[in-house]
């Protein structure tokens, strides 16, 4: 009888145990079905296994490759992170993001109190920062407040805006000086024609030579603006060159005929030293252009019964043309700005030749949208010689 419930309770014992073992089974398939329906979604707890969004490199790892630099404070004003700009423009402010702490870092107290506002009263500002080595920049930092994974940290953000600042003062001087060109013809124009208003016009031994000046200074100004805009259009990527192989003989040729009774008033000669077989690779009209200007320039500053001569080499695969002049050359100080836009070693000289100091400007950025250059030498008193490079 024992032994008949004793077998009996290892059966019952059996059969509980397999009922067990098929429930949890059936529990884990379940569960793995529901996490299959979920697709390929993670669950939070992975997220937060594999990164937490509290932690700001979360950030620097998405601005890693920006041109920006990134810079990260703790509450307790010590450095969370950087990216590598951060690191190479604090480096220039001459600090070290090595440093814990913000103050040891970056030396400058408005950069310590923009992160201070940003973390305490929680509000933005905008600092201007510059370093004055060898080669000046300045960077804009921006400070904010970072509410990340419930604490608060701030962010500053640094724009190099050393190139931003350069094209601003360009411009700047551009337009003072378009302005000073303008105004200089324009209050001889005003004064001229007021002297005539108050009686010169009746003043037949002078009103002539009066009107001869205001014509004239009409002239300059209407150069000046031809000169403005073609420049301008220039600058503005709305030129293109088309170069083709072109014969340079007869180009140089017409040249020195547009220049001929110029040259003649001076008495200087014009002597076209080209091959008659020389082709180059220009765009007909711009080269045209670009010998226009340096031609006029060699007439212009040359002495009297001088000599102006165009000749071509071929160099290093590129055609090389010289215009020689035996002028009043231009001394070593002023070589290096030469082809600046308003650029004259003498303005007043410039001005009473009707010059407008665009001249090399515009055949400097004639040359390079050909893949060239343009360079000079030259020696005061002896005279220049100006080159055109032009690839073949
Ligand atoms: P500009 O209208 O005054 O001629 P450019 O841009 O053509 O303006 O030339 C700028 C300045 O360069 C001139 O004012 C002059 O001082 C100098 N220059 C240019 N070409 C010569 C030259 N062949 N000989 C001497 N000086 C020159």
């Amino acid at each position: 009888m024992t032994e008949f419930f004793q077998s009996q309770s290892v059966v019952l014992l059996a059969i509980f145990g397999l009922f067990v073992l098929a429930l949890a089974g059936l529990l884990l398939w379940h569960r793995r079905r529901k996490k299959l329906a979920k697709g390929p979604y993670i669950e939070s707890s992975d997220i937060q296994k594999t990164f937490d969004p509290s932690r700001s490199e979360v950030l620097l790892e998405v601005t890693k490759n920006l041109r920006e630099g990134i810079l990260i404070v703790g509450r307790d004003m010590t450095i969370a992170s950087y990216n590598d700009q951060a690191q190479n423009i604090i480096s220039r402010l001459n600090g070290s993001s090595e440093r814990r702490r913000l103050s040891e870092a970056v030396r400058d107290l408005s950069v310590h109190e923009a992160f201070e506002k940003a973390l305490t009263v929680g509000t933005f500002s905008e600092v201007k920062l510059e370093n004055f080595g060898p080669e000046r920049k300045a960077f804009d930092l921006r400070v904010a407040p970072l509410e990340i994974g419930g604490g608060r940290q701030a962010i500053g953000i640094f724009y190099d805006i050393t190139e931003l600042e350069r094209l601003e003062k360009v411009r700047r001087e551009f337009l003072s000086n378009v302005s000073h060109e303008l105004r200089t013809p324009l209050t001889s124009i005003i004064a001229f024609v007021e002297t005539l208003e108050d009686g010169a016009l009746e003043d037949v031994d002078h009103n002539r030579q009066f009107l001869n000046v205001i014509r004239k200074n009409a002239h300059r100004m209407h150069r000046l603006i031809d000169d403005i805009l073609e420049l301008s259009s220039i600058e503005a990527g709305k030129i293109a060159v088309e170069p083709r192989d072109i014969q340079l003989f007869p180009l140089v040729r017409e040249v020195s005929v547009n220049l001929a009774a110029k040259a003649g008033d001076k008495q200087v000669t014009i002597k076209n030293e080209i091959s008659p077989d020389t082709r180059v690779r220009a765009d007909a009209f711009r080269l045209e252009q670009m010998l226009t200007n340096l031609l006029d320039n060699a007439v212009k500053f040359n002495r009297e019964k001088g000599e102006v001569s165009i000749c071509h080499e071929r160099h290093n695969g590129s055609d090389l043309i010289h215009v020689t002049d035996t002028g009043e050359g231009i001394s070593e100080e002023h070589l290096p700005r030469l082809f600046e836009r308003f650029y004259r070693t003498d303005k007043a000289r410039s001005r009473d030749l009707g010059g407008t100091g665009l001249g090399l400007a515009i055949v400097k950025h004639l040359a390079r949208l050909h893949g060239g250059e343009v360079t000079v030498v030259s020696e005061a008193e002896k005279g220049s010689v100006f080159t055109i490079e032009l690839p073949r």
